[in-house]
């Protein structure tokens, strides 16, 4: 199994997230994670303990995503850091590289190619200011296209009660950029928000033919049946899993962060085929990312 959805946070991060933030000026990031917040569902992983947890669970490869830095700065050492996890385990890390679309994206698209890096995300184009940035947003977009490097986005709920912090991600932004690049190959994370409900309108179809969802935090947000409704709405083909591990995605199960709840969960509740199962959980990242 691969998991497509997994965040790395070094201990350079994690330990000193106050700190890091701070350094910085990433204040979005600190009030999501914040360590002294009892409330924070974010939970941490050395490289080593995450290796442990995928084993325990039969995850076999991992993409690390970055984060939605506010910052190039931020996105540049946290691709760094991210880097001395694939070079620990270059068989079991895989990643997708922090960029700051908005400040020399080819430069930075370039630098992280040449790491290793195999796609970009997670992005945040409400927090990273897409609507004052097209141009740069375009410029990227195009070299994922050019390149066949998928680029995954945070979408948040359409509808939501609004948790702390909640931030709109309006869908048109995601129609925008796929009318722009149709080739494109888009990951919308966390069932993206409720987007898969119109790919049954005719006229929005084509335009998210290339664009996949992931499961990313769902125990968090819906329930186990959401695996069969968007199969039904958008077919299984399209569907990536995702656990957003070290998220704790089970906060009354799970003290520690870990893989297994959530794939347990999934294989004995959402009702898959075998098939269903394979893609969702390997064939589709595999086929997106030419492995
Ligand atoms: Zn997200």
């Amino acid at each position: 199994m691969i998991d497509a959805h997994t965040h790395c946070f070094p201990p350079e991060i994690s330990d000193n997230a106050v700190q890091w933030a701070n350094t910085y000026n990433e204040p979005h990031w600190l009030s999501l994670v914040d360590p002294k917040d009892k409330q924070s569902l974010q939970g941490w992983a050395t490289k080593e303990a995450m290796i442990q947890t995928m084993d325990s669970a039969h995850v076999s490869q991992s993409i690390q995503l970055g984060w939605y830095w506010e910052h190039k700065a931020t996105c540049l050492k946290q691709n760094e850091l991210m880097k001395e996890w694939m070079d620990f385990a270059p068989m079991r890390y895989l990643a997708f590289a922090s960029i700051y679309p908005n400040e020399d994206p080819i430069h930075q698209l370039d630098l992280a190619r040449s790491m290793g890096f195999k796609g970009v995300g997670e992005l945040h184009p409400t927090i990273q200011n897409y609507e004052e940035n097209k141009t740069h947003w375009f410029a990227m977009a195009e070299w994922c296209e050019a390149n066949k490097w998928p680029i995954n986005f945070h979408v948040s709920e359409g509808l939501n009660v609004k948790y702390p912090n909640f931030t709109p991600t309006p869908f048109d932004i995601y129609l925008d950029i796929t009318k722009a690049f149709p080739n494109l190959k888009i990951i919308l994370s966390h069932w993206g928000g409720g987007i898969p409900f119109f790919e049954l309108n005719p006229r929005l179809k084509p335009l998210l033919k290339n664009v996949y969802y992931d499961t990313a935090a769902s125990p968090l947000l819906y329930d186990i049946t959401v695996f069969r409704n968007v199969i039904n709405l958008v077919g299984s083909e399209k569907i990536i899993f995702g656990s957003d591990y070290p998220l704790r995605v089970y906060p009354k199960k799970q003290t520690t962060p870990d893989m297994q709840t959530f794939i347990d969960d999934i294989q004995s509740n959402a009702g898959l085929s075998k098939k269903e199962s394979d893609q969702i959980f390997k064939q589709n990242i595999e086929n997106l990312l030419n492995l």
